[in-house]
């Protein structure tokens, strides 16, 4: 199958591999990962090993906490602000997504939020600039969507907030390309696009952050109380942060976030080449500047014709090419771990249904 699914998302065949190795004797104590405590030696060097990959890949090496999480990068939604939203403060967003919106509501039953620069009147089309963001200086935190899952954007600049903290969900972008972490005072990701699969969300959070504990709310919900524990405070989703564990060390293998990026780019272009050639029988959904190359979203001249492609790319063994259902059209998630060939047989796929129905 040429696998397009937006996440849970495919993941490397060679981190499968090991894993099925792996699966029911672990490095030969005779049980399996999951059937040993999560303070068991063995448990506790993937742990530390894997915070310590994290970190390296996105060039941090010192100053931040990497904490295993439960709930989804959702959960995130609501911690971020019971965390750091404190009275008298404004949580402000940038609202460029159905993802980075619930944010900016959770942060809105939590106390005040406010939206510092929007892209939804214009269909999310195109990113908001640097000089469209009105940062309230009262602001306890900026929240962006570095790249919009379902929208199929993403941010080509950092935004500059001065001192006040800026949090990236990183949740379909995270390790596609080099990116300047030492920006963000928080980025988190579910895993389950470019990390491993569902079930662990990783927050990435300057130690700065993590000094004052917020006391106000359950123990459980403070990021404080995760990062004094190491992500043992309670058990955490062992599997899955050995799955993260697999991906990093491919993640080193293919060169980085720097090579990466490269294939990355070259794999989206073939699919949006093909888009801009087709004489508007192939539309984009996001303007050239603002294009992801995670998530390729277009649509085509009628959603009867949309339906029709998205029913013979399944003949033709493609999978997940449907766009959300709140959006419709044709989206592609070509994550890190989705092979050049995928790409080059989808825009091959497309030409040819062009040809047939054009
Ligand atoms: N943020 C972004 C950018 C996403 O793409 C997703 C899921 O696709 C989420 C948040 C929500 O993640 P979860 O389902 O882990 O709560």
């Amino acid at each position: 199958a040429y696998n397009f699914n937006p996440g849970p998302a495919m993941l490397p065949l060679e981190v499968l591999q090991q894993a099925q190795e792996q699966f029911v004797d672990y490095n030969g104590i005779g049980m399996s990962l999951m059937e040993i405590s999560h303070r068991s030696k063995e448990y506790e060097a993937i742990n530390s090993e894997t915070q310590q990959l994290l970190l390296k890949l996105l060039g941090l090496e010192s100053g931040y906490q990497v904490l295993f999480l439960g709930g989804g990068a959702s959960t995130q939604f609501a911690t971020i602000p019971l965390n750091f939203l404190k009275p008298g403060k404004v949580g402000s967003y940038i609202i460029t997504g159905n993802f980075s919106e619930k944010a900016y509501q959770e942060g809105q039953v939590v106390g005040e939020a406010k939206i510092a620069a929007s892209n939804k009147a214009g269909k999310w089309r195109s990113l908001p600039k640097q000089s469209e963001i009105e940062l309230d200086p009262n602001s306890a935190y900026l929240h962006m969507t570095t790249n919009n899952t379902i929208e199929g954007s993403q941010f080509s600049y950092i935004p500059e907030t001065g001192d006040i903290p800026l949090i990236g969900d990183m949740t379909s972008g995270i390790l596609s390309r080099p990116i300047d972490a030492k920006k963000f005072s928080m980025i988190y990701a579910g895993a389950q696009k470019n990390l491993g699969p569902s079930g662990v969300t990783i927050a990435v959070i300057r130690d700065e952050w993590l000094q004052e504990e917020p006391k106000h709310i359950p123990s459980i919900l403070r990021y404080t109380t995760h990062a004094s524990n190491s992500s043992l405070y309670n058990t955490p989703p062992v599997h899955s942060i050995y799955m993260v564990n697999l991906v990093l060390k491919w993640v080193r293998d293919q060169g980085g976030v720097v090579e990466l990026e490269k294939k990355n780019i070259a794999k989206s272009n073939l699919v949006y080449d093909i888009i801009d050639a087709s004489g508007g029988f192939y539309s984009g959904n996001i303007d050239a500047d603002s294009r992801s190359i995670m998530n390729i979203t277009f649509r085509l001249p009628s959603e009867e014709l949309e339906k029709k492609f998205v029913k013979e790319s399944q003949q033709h063994n493609f999978v997940g090419l449907a766009g959300h259902r709140s959006v419709g059209g044709i989206r592609a998630s070509a994550y890190n771990a989705v092979p050049h060939e995928a790409c080059q047989a989808l825009a091959e796929f497309m030409v040819e249904f062009q040809k047939n129905n054009g």
